[in-house]
């Protein structure tokens, strides 16, 4: 164990050589590095060394990541998760919730791979530095403190679902791809990835309700209208 520069992330994985391997390349980048096998002792885990980001396995003996992801929001815990899928069941299911599902990976992956998305979760929920609030419609982010408003109420917004409306409403009435909006939010050009975007825009437009500025432009992506 041991927490080192970066913070700590918890890997939650059955499979040992794959644990082990992730837990390898997550040191090598300067992370501490947890791992647990078992869903219960996960979040246990959780709770008690508080890691800067989690990295969850789907498939996982008795409750598995996506219960934990669940557990976790349930008891307002937003850490940051990299959710890793082995079949595309999983991942149908996973793209079904509301959870915050900050990426995924599918197996098998690079571990180089897995190290970059957390230290790009990491980035995304480290936040921007001005100080600046931007409205678009019924939407209202403040970058500042983070928080995002539909209306007047505040809600509730995972790291990427808080970047993704933000980059949305500071292009007001401008068309968006996908691609472009994964370059600007996720950091990396993914060529697996526009399904994720659709995903997060989906969880947005659910949390914003009416307040929600997102028109979808078919066959090309997205863009916030100011109504
Ligand atoms: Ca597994």
């Amino acid at each position: 164990m041991g927490s080192a520069g970066r913070g700590l992330v918890l890997v939650v994985e059955d499979e040992a050589a794959i644990a082990e391997l992730a837990a390898m390349y997550l040191r090598r980048d300067g992370f501490g590095v947890h791992v647990e096998a078992d869903g219960a002792a996960a979040l246990a885990t959780v709770r008690r060394l508080k890691p800067v980001a989690v990295v969850l396995d789907i498939g996982l003996s008795g409750m598995d990541g996506i219960e934990i992801c669940k557990a976790m929001r349930a008891a307002g815990d937003w850490t940051p998760v990299l959710f890793v899928t082995a079949r595309d069941d999983e991942l149908d299911r996973l793209l079904g919730l509301e959870i915050g599902a900050d990426d995924y990976l599918t197996k098998p992956f690079s571990p180089r791979e897995l190290a970059a998305r957390v230290r790009t979760v990491l980035r995304r929920a480290s936040g921007t530095p001005a100080s600046e609030t931007f409205e678009c419609g019924g939407a209202r982010v403040d970058v500042t403190s983070r928080r995002a408003w539909a209306g007047d109420a505040e809600i509730t917004l995972t790291s990427t679902e808080f970047d993704l409306l933000t980059y949305l409403v500071r292009h007001p009435g401008r068309v968006l791809s996908r691609d472009q909006l994964l370059s600007a939010v996720w950091g990396y050009a993914a060529a697996a990835g526009t399904r994720t975007v659709d995903v997060h825009v989906a969880q947005l437009r659910a949390k914003l309700g009416v307040h929600s500025p997102i028109r979808t432009v078919r066959g090309i992506g997205y863009a916030a209208d100011a109504g």
